[in-house]
């Protein structure tokens, strides 16, 4: 089996991974996004650092496949991105078929939520478990449903828009135009605005994350109430489908047990008894990994068809 690289695209950092066929990661490059200068810009750094990954190899060993994860929406079979707002500059582009013909390797592209679904999957908390859900929260909170084996799609490609569920009818208006979604309680964005609501100060979400672990209080009633809704949609997730494994992902899962503990209460709150108490919530063990293992088993699955 040849090596594969494994993309996580995201809105302000591109993380590229070559990745052995033991799936452990041999080198890395990371460059900043950039993409207000446009899709042959981000192409040519991209195929960039994939020649130096590729150079990092011994001679006769070779590169077959190249596995991308970018934020949603995508066209998954075309591999287009469509109308993305955080990267605004390579929205609506042919971008797997043009990095494929930059690179003259075959490109696959998929949804990051579910490409870091993957990597739990085969890699991490999902070893040897027949289905599981990932929810990233970081910016935004999306989710990726993974069902005996297989990724759901839904039947217009939209399954996983769970931080779109309303956890709270009387809650704060979401920029998707419903109220009281998960991602108005759960993202970074979220936190930080709970945070200024409640002490008129300013901050970022990952600096009320680590407010919390330093255990200031006001930031510890934030992560509590986002907490408390993550529970709340994980409740209607595992008494809709049955799956017990939950991994959270993305920058707010770096709390810890501090989003995770009233997570876990409120699911309790809000479930039949004997389904929540075989549902495990964790933090993903990968993290950051999980994007780019995931994209790297996606370019192996595109080695084998
Ligand atoms: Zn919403």
């Amino acid at each position: 089996m040849s090596h594969v690289i494994g993309i996580d695209l995201g809105g302000s950092k591109i993380a590229l991974g070559l990745v052995n066929p033991k799936n452990r990661i041999l080198a890395r490059r990371r460059l900043d996004t950039e993409s207000q200068r446009g899709l042959d810009d981000v192409l040519d750094r991209i195929a960039a650092a994939v020649e130096a990954l590729r150079s990092d190899l011994p001679r006769a060993e070779t590169v077959a496949a190249v596995g991308i994860g970018a934020p949603g929406p995508v066209d998954h079979v075309s591999g287009d991105l469509l109308d993305l707002v955080n990267l605004s500059g390579i929205s609506n582009t042919p971008f797997r078929r043009a990095l494929q013909e930059r690179l003259s390797l075959p490109v696959i592209l998929d949804h990051d939520a579910k490409v870091a679904a993957l990597g739990e999957f085969h890699f991490g908390a999902g070893r040897g478990r027949g289905s599981m859900i990932y929810i990233v929260v970081g910016t935004g909170v999306g989710a990726a449903i993974i069902y005996q084996g297989e990724l759901l799609y839904g039947e217009n490609n939209s399954a996983g828009e769970s931080g779109h569920m309303t956890v709270d009818p009387n809650g704060h208006r979401c920029h998707c135009g419903s109220r009281g979604c998960l991602e108005t309680y759960t993202s970074g964005p979220a936190l930080a605005r709970h945070y200024l609501a409640a002490t008129g100060e300013a901050l970022s979400g990952a600096e009320v994350t680590r407010r919390a672990l330093a255990g200031d209080v006001a930031a510890l009633d934030v992560l509590g109430s986002a907490g408390r809704a993550l529970g709340i949609a994980i409740a209607s997730l595992a008494m809709t489908l049955n799956i017990e494994l939950f991994v959270i992902g993305g920058s707010v899962a770096q709390a810890g047990d501090l989003l995770l503990e009233p997570a876990r209460q409120s699911l309790k709150n809000y479930s039949f008894k004997a389904v929540s108490a075989r549902v495990k919530v964790a933090v993903s063990p990968l993290a950051g990994d999980a994007p780019i293992l995931g994209a790297a088993w996606l370019a192996r699955t595109l080695r084998r068809n």
